[in-house]
């Protein structure tokens, strides 16, 4: 029998947590952009559909965030959200204003690359020593360039592959839709939210901005990208426009983007151990023994995608609730078993039907600030004063869910 109160509870702690800590994105800093946000950093949403040039400040908005996801892919986010927003401002004052004209990245690619080496070399000053501690690395391996690999994302020294590839991949998708417009002699103001929107659901068009033959990045960008695009879209900057109201657009229609702060945390409470057994995730290559730092077990959090809860019965009524959940919320038809992926979003949906109005993005949130915060990727964890521990399997139960597994 699932521990559903254990479930709720863990989920509960965590959105409150994420609620209160959330993580912000400073694009209020970004120079081009000041006037679009209030003095306290919040979005001045009566002026959201006001043109900028050709295009809506909410356009703008989502260029910028689609390309920010792609490069947050790589190591130390806040370096990666640093380069950023000073290669932005440092572009558009030289009225190379690449959201707004993507083909001007391009047409002055020189100074595209010139301007990010050089403002990766100054945010490597200031991050390289922090970056290092908090990973237990050297100052000089600090590189916020990557690549894909057979083992996930690498760094890389190929500056151009990862220019062309990073950022010009995002930069393209509204450059193609302006283009496509153009062909079929129309014109849009907000060319990317009419197709982001034009999806049935949050989640939908999160996998489609991967996976759409068209328009979809491809191997630019991973799934865990594609739904901090949903959360960031959807929840903290919402910029949803003509789906308001749509039970598709809801803070709990895109799945949680899982990384390795989230599958360790999840791991560690007993959470994950709730919805699959050990020999499970050991099978499907999540838990891979003695692959992990100092002969432990390795935990690759991407393989947890697309598994079955084999804990949760399909005759349960609590399947009955993800199924609603899924249908109703997400679009994805109805599904023959439960994704585990998904479970956060049954858990937080039951808590907003209890009158706890938490968004995956507060859940999701909760995480990422246990996972940076107290429950570190090592042996010994800050667990003395982590706001989890009493709840904490790991630390209650079973002190080998910490000490045997990294991710
Ligand atoms: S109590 Fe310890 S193991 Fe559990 S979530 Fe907190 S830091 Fe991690």
């Amino acid at each position: 029998m699932i521990d559903w109160e254990f479930l709720l509870g863990i989920a509960k702690r965590l959105a409150e947590i994420g609620s209160r800590n959330g993580e912000i994105l400073p694009i209020f800093k970004v120079e081009p952009f000041k006037h679009y946000f209030e003095k306290d950093g919040t979005i001045k949403y009566d002026e959201l559909d006001e043109y900028d040039g050709k295009f809506t400040r909410r356009e703008i908005l989502a260029r910028y965030l689609l390309v920010n996801v792609v490069l947050d892919q790589g190591p130390d986010m806040i370096g990666v959200r640093e380069l950023l927003k000073n290669v932005t401002t440092s572009l558009y004052r030289q009225e190379i204003r690449i959201f707004h004209r993507p083909l001007d990245f391009f047409k002055e690619l020189g100074i595209s690359i010139d301007e990010i080496l050089s403002k990766h070399e100054s945010i490597k000053e200031i991050r390289a020593e922090d970056w290092a501690k908090e990973n237990k690395s050297s100052p000089s391996k600090y590189n916020l360039f990557f690549a894909q690999s057979t083992r996930g994302i690498i760094s890389t020294r190929q500056v151009l592959g990862y220019v062309v590839h990073r950022w010009g991949v995002p930069l393209c998708v509204p450059l193609l839709l302006e283009k496509d417009l153009e062909s079929e002699q129309k014109i849009s103001s907000q060319p990317l939210i009419d197709y982001l929107e034009s999806y049935r659901s949050a989640e939908i068009m999160a996998q489609q901005l991967k996976k759409s033959e068209r328009y979809g990045l491809g191997d630019a960008i991973g799934d865990k990208a594609c739904h901090l695009f949903a959360k960031l879209y959807v929840s903290i900057f919402k910029l949803v426009k003509h789906k308001i109201g749509d039970n598709g657009w809801t803070d709990f229609s895109y799945e949680v983007p899982f990384d390795s702060n989230a599958g360790r945390v999840l791991f560690r409470t007993g959470f994950l151990l709730e919805l699959a057994s050990l020999a499970d995730y050991e099978s499907w290559k999540v838990i891979q023994k003695g692959e992990g730092k100092g002969g432990t077990d390795y935990i690759r959090v991407t393989n947890i995608r697309e598994k079955k809860a084999t804990k949760i019965s399909y005759k349960s009524e609590i399947f009955e609730e993800y199924l609603y959940v899924v249908h109703e919320f997400l679009k994805m038809g109805r599904p023959r078993t439960v994704k585990i992926q998904r479970i956060p979003n049954l858990l937080i949906y039951k808590l907003h039907q209890m009158g706890h109005k938490f968004s995956v993005a507060d859940f999701d949130d909760g995480l990422m600030y246990i996972g940076t915060n107290y429950c570190y990727n090592h042996g010994e964890p800050g667990c003395e004063d982590c706001p989890l521990n009493d709840i904490c399997r790991g630390y209650n139960e079973n002190k080998k869910l910490i000490q045997k597994y990294r991710t």
